[in-house]
Order: C-alpha cells, then sequence, then structure tokens
C-alpha cells in the first residue's frame, strides 16, 4: 500500500499474506492511518504490520523452487535489490500476535534480504522465541531490530493511531490480539484466537478487559481469525482436555505413559502436566530441540514448569534425577505426532534411540486423527518394541483434540465483546471465509460482498463506511539459503508471481527443482530488473 497516494482521514488495510484463495499461510496485515492533527490541522501519516509470517509449505506453491515464501512488502520497506526500491521506509512499527512461524518467520527473510526493520512490538514470550529464532537460523546479530515487549491492555501510540494489545488465547502462550484506531476509524484485529476461559499458563480470555470495546461502542471492522470457524460449538477448552487426560491416567495409573504432543503447543504442554500432578505422576520431557527451545522460551520469560506445578517433579530427560524414578510413576511428555523421523518418540519406537526409556507395556496417550494417524500406525506396526503396548488416540477418543482456534460460538462470544459492525474473516482460504461472513449475517453484523483477497486495499472509517479502493495482485519473494565456500548461510532471493509455478504434482522432487529451476530463469528474464542479492554473514556489516 502506498501511503503518499492515501489521503481519505480513517484506516486503511491490506492484507499481504494471510488471505489466500486456496489456504491460510502467511499471515501480514498492513494497516495505515490518515488522520488530522487536531493543533496543526496537518494531515499526519502512519503505517504498521501486524505480523510479518512466511508460507509454511513452500514447495506446494513453487515446486521444490525455494526453501521460503514471504510477501512482497516493497510498497512499505525499502528492499536493496529489489526491481524498483523505495528511497526509504514507510513502516512505523511492527506488532506482532504471536511466535508461530507463520506469523513472525518473514522478519528473519527480510533482515536477510538487508532490510532495516522498525522497532518490533509484542509480549515478552513472543519476543524473547523470535529473538531465539536469530540465533537457531545463524542470523547476525548487528541486524536484529529493536524489540519492544508490551503486556496486555497496554496501548501503543504510533502518531495518531493507538494500538492497543488483548490477551488471545491460542496455544501459545503470549498471544495478542489488537485493536487498531485513530480518531476516524477502528478495527479490532483477532489474531489466531479462541475462547477458553482455562489456562494452566494463565493466560485465559479475559472478557472484562475485551468487553471494553463493546461499552465504549465497539469498532468499525472485526478481522477474525476464521481457520475453524466452521465447526459448530465452542473450541474444546484446555480444561476439558485436562479431564481427558487426567481420566487416561488414571485408568493406566500403574504404566508407564507416554504423551506425545506438539512441539509449540505450550498450553496443552501444560495442561497435560497438570493431569498429571493430578494423578501425582511425575513428568519427563523428551520433546527433541524444537520442545526444548520453546520451554527455555517459556523460562526466559518468567514461566517456570518446575514452580507451576509443584507437587510433582517436571524434569528434562537429560536430568540425572530421572533414572531414580520408577517409569511406571511417569507421564514422559514427547513430541512426533506428526511422524516426524527426528523426534525422540518416533526413533525410539525405531530402535533407533538409547535416550529414551520405553516399557514394554507402556502406554501411549496421543490426540492423532486422519494422516497423523495412519503415519503412525505404519511406524508402530513395523516396530517390535510398539508390539505390546497401548495406543490410545482421538481416533477412539475424540475428546483428547483440541485446536487452538475459534470455532462458530467462540466467534460469536467474542464478536459480542468487540461489538463490530462489520466482520471480515481472515487467516482462511477463500471457502473458508464465505463460512464466516454466512455466520456473522446471521448474527445480524455486516460483511463485506466477497472476501478480501490478498493485495486489496480497504478504506474504513466510522463515518463513510468501508470501501474498496485499491487491488494490486499480491507478490512474493522467493528465497534460498544454500552455504557459500566459507559454510556460511547465503541469501537468493526474488520476486515469485502470485499464482507460482504450475507444475504437475506427479513429477518427482528433482524434476520438479529443474522444472522450476527453469521457469524461475525464464522470469527472471522477463523481469530483467528483479534483483537477486547475495547477502552474506560475512558481508552484513559492510551493508
Ligand atoms: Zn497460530
Amino acid at each position: 500500500m502506498d501511503i503518499s497516494q492515501k489521503n481519505a482521514l480513517g484506516l486503511y488495510w491490506t492484507p499481504f499474506g494471510g488471505n489466500n484463495v486456496n489456504d491460510i499461510w502467511a499471515s501480514c496485515h498492513c494497516f495505515a492511518s490518515v488522520a488530522k492533527d487536531e493543533k496543526t490541522g496537518e494531515t499526519q501519516k502512519n503505517v504498521i504490520l501486524i505480523d510479518m509470517g512466511q508460507h509454511e509449505t513452500p514447495d506446494e506453491f513453487t515446486k521444490g523452487a525455494y526453501q521460503t515464501v514471504v510477501p512482497a512488502l516493497d510498497d512499505i520497506l525499502k528492499v536493496p535489490g529489489s526491481p524498483d526500491p523505495k528511497k526509504e521506509n514507510t513502516l512505523d512499527a511492527i506488532f506482532l500476535t504471536h511466535s508461530h512461524s507463520d506469523h513472525i518467520n518473514g522478519i528473519y527473510e527480510y533482515v536477510r534480504m538487508g532490510v532495516k526493520l522498525p522497532p518490533i512490538y509484542a509480549s515478552e514470550f513472543t519476543i524473547n522465541m523470535v529473538k531465539k529464532g536469530f540465533v537457531e537460523k545463524d542470523i547476525d546479530w548487528n541486524l536484529i531490530p529493536e524489540f519492544r515487549p508490551i503486556k496486555s491492555g497496554e496501548t501503543v501510540q504510533i502518531g495518531a493511531m493507538k494500538v492497543e494489545a488483548f490477551q488471545a488465547p491460542h496455544s501459545i502462550p503470549g498471544s495478542f490480539a489488537y485493536k487498531v484506531s485513530n480518531p476516524h476509524a477502528s478495527l479490532f484485529h483477532s489474531g489466531d484466537i479462541k475462547a477458553d476461559h482455562s489456562s494452566y499458563l494463565g493466560e485465559s480470555l479475559n472478557p472484562e478487559h475485551m468487553g471494553e470495546i463493546s461499552k465504549s461502542g465497539g469498532v468499525d471492522v472485526m478481522t477474525f481469525d476464521a481457520t475453524a470457524t466452521d465447526r459448530e460449538g465452542f473450541a474444546r477448552q484446555e480444561k476439558d482436555i485436562f479431564d481427558t487426560y487426567t481420566e487416561l491416567f488414571e485408568k493406566y495409573s500403574d504404566k508407564q505413559l507416554i504423551a506425545p504432543i506438539s512441539a509449540g503447543h505450550m498450553e496443552r504442554l501444560a495442561t497435560v502436566i497438570a493431569a498429571a500432578e493430578k494423578v501425582g505422576k511425575h513428568v519427563i520431557i523428551n520433546g527433541g530441540s524444537s520442545m526444548q527451545s520453546h520451554i527455555m522460551g517459556l523460562s526466559a520469560s518468567g514461566i517456570r514448569l518446575e514452580e507451576l506445578f509443584p507437587k510433582i517433579k517436571v524434569l528434562s530427560y537429560k536430568n540425572p534425577e530421572t533414572e531414580q524414578l520408577d517409569l511406571k510413576n511417569t507421564v514422559t511428555i514427547t513430541t512426533g505426532i506428526y511422524g516426524d523421523p527426528k523426534a525422540p518418540f518416533i526413533k525410539a519406537l525405531r530402535g533407533q534411540s538409547t535416550i529414551f526409556p520405553m516399557q514394554k507395556d507402556a502406554v501411549v496417550i496421543a490426540p492423532l486423527v486422519g494422516d497423523r494417524y495412519e503415519k503412525l500406525q505404519k511406524i508402530i506396526k513395523r516396530s517390535p518394541r510398539a508390539a505390546n503396548m497401548t495406543f490410545i488416540t482421538a481416533m477412539d477418543r475424540p475428546d483428547l483434540y483440541g485446536s487452538g482456534h475459534a470455532q462458530a460460538e467462540d466467534f460469536k462470544y467474542i464478536a459480542k465483546l468487540v461489538a463490530p459492525k462489520t466482520v471480515i474473516p481472515v487467516h482462511c482460504s477463500q471457502k473458508m471465509a464465505e463460512t464466516l461472513m454466512f455466520l456473522a449475517k446471521s448474527q445480524n453484523y455486516q460483511t463485506m460482498n466477497r472476501p478480501v483477497r490478498n493485495g486489496e486495499t480497504l478504506h474504513i472509517s466510522s463515518e463513510t463506511g468501508i470501501e474498496r479502493v485499491d487491488s494490486k495482485v499480491p507478490e512474493w519473494y522467493g528465497l534460498r539459503h544454500p552455504k557459500n565456500q566459507f559454510g556460511d548461510t547465503t541469501t537468493e532471493f526474488h520476486k515469485v508471481p502470485d499464482n507460482g509455478f504450475s507444475i504437475p504434482k506427479t513429477k518427482s522432487f528433482k524434476e520438479k527443482r529443474l522444472e522450476a529451476d527453469k521457469k524461475i530463469a525464464e522470469y527472471k528474464n522477463q523481469h530483467k530488473n528483479a534483483g537477486l542479492l547475495h547477502a552474506t554473514r560475512r558481508n552484513a556489516n559492510e551493508r
């Protein structure tokens, strides 16, 4: 969105990613404020981003050509190597909702492209996770942007624009929704959210705080997480999932218990530990590097699991104290629900791990359905170690499963607190967007005549309503990070059109890669000015 061309008082909103035709990926929302300064009468313009995500599965988009795909933000950022780089950033600040990679990983890629980012506001936990990413991805610390931690309830003023953070239960701590407003318009951006009133990490929905919005007259627009609003009822609450785990832990209290969960699902980690505490079993955490990294993020933010659950021992598998524990009196929390061959539990099933003590008659309790269930089923069938183990999945116990996203009743509940005039679905495919639009209409909220797509700009005003003012075919940056002869990570990138490269799915990966390379060469040829930049750690300081 080119703010120099935008002059109507109010807010402008452009989704750069997250409102895709066929899937969720790469959340990235731009909000621009145009306001009159009451004292001087001058027009004030400010631009912020909420989230800066990456495409989770770039192979589907560019058929193996890139490791990462992020929205092209040349309108608001000076991207060296872009065909027509801006003289300077117009972006004033970045706000992050939470630390999932489809909301934050664009930060790393833009820094690697040599872009100087403005200050980043987020919860302490989110910031800790982003910082850890810089270390894990081997990015020069000199390039790290400035981070400004904020708390739920805090309001940040960017020119005439106010941005207030609200606790938004999702599945990971420190998740925020934001209210964005100026004297001429207001908007509530839900982020990834569900209306959960129970949280063992202490971050449930705060209806008093959120309800202040409706009490003060509501907002013009609510952009809402439509990932799961096609499901009826409320998303399962952590306390209900706690009940299910507790019941199963009690039933198999004389066995070693193994509970695989998703590595970054810290809310669920706490729920499972709470259930273990309830039945008096100690917890061993053996989930590989990603889970460990998240737990370190928790403790860096002052959340220590051993302090939250003082009645039992919560130990890393590396802690020698685990050797003193009777395995029958423990719950091992691990990863591997996606069948990842590197996950310690999967390695243990395959007999490739000696650091994962597993008794012959252990009971495994995992929230698996569909593809994931079948994948694990295959591994179990081939594993002699699993022959006498008991597996309980969400196929037998659907109540083990709980999503981090709002379902229909969550939406209705949150909408009442926020009182929007108009509801616009985000974080969804076109089809999911339509489902939420019907639901919103049934609750007497206004919606748009069709879902808003990436690259479209809406003007929002309390006085004149909503108008679609711009539509640009969205572009993306595809990136690769090959190592150079010194072993340093380098960055290659260029623009990728929105439709990616259509190569038949039937081809082998190598064929796809070759064909994609050919298509990229053609594309680059057509767009001769498109930049290709090699940014290495070595020369990063010279920029
Ligand atoms: Zn998320």
